[in-house]
């Protein structure tokens, strides 16, 4: 079976981006404001040997109404349908009330699941992302979807154990 990567975090962090590098393509839609993709999007991916459906959501805002609930069940529904979750989190932004929401469900379902801070380009990472930790996920991955840096890293440590 081809395993499957969910992307979710909240609108705006990255999650497009980082889709349409994991499938070589622009299927994704990325905009410089939040909740443009509202229904969950496929793709295939390939990493060196490796090969893997991954998921766009449109993110959980914490504050969900409206279209917001409709994005905010895609989310969960890609987490059901995953082997793997990569949670995308914005390094420049910090920890938000809707991280720590999602947070908590991903700890509370068994699958496994990556803290992913992305748009570390052009800041002090390292000191960036420390809060991250603090969502009990375990460690937290730096990369720069729009750069393609990190990427390499994160696509090895997710795919290898599945
Ligand atoms: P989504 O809503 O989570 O899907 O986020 P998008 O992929 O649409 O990206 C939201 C915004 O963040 C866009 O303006 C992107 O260009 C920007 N962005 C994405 N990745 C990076 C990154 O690695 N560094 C920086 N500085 N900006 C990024
Ligand atoms: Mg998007």
């Amino acid at each position: 079976m081809i395993p499957v990567v969910a992307l979710v975090g909240r609108p705006n962090v990255g999650k497009s981006t980082l889709f349409n590098r994991f499938t070589r393509t622009r299927d994704a839609l990325v905009a410089n404001f939040p909740g443009l993709t509202r229904d969950r999007q496929y793709g295939s991916a390939e990493y060196g040997e490796y090969q893997f459906i991954v998921i766009d959501t449109g993110g959980i805002t914490g504050d969900e109404q409206g279209i917001d609930s409709k994005m905010a069940e895609q989310s969960l529904q890609a987490i059901e349908e995953a082997d793997v979750v990569m949670f995308i989190v914005d390094a420049r932004e910090g920890v938000t009330a809707a991280d720590q929401m999602l947070a908590e469900h991903l700890r509370r379902n068994s699958k496994p699941a990556y803290v992913v801070a992305n748009k570390t380009d052009g800041i002090d990472a390292d000191s960036a992302i420390a809060e991250f930790y603090s969502l009990a996920l375990g460690p937290v991955y730096k990369i720069a979807a729009a750069h393609g840096r990190g990427i390499n890293g994160l696509l090895q440590e997710t795919l290898s154990p599945l």
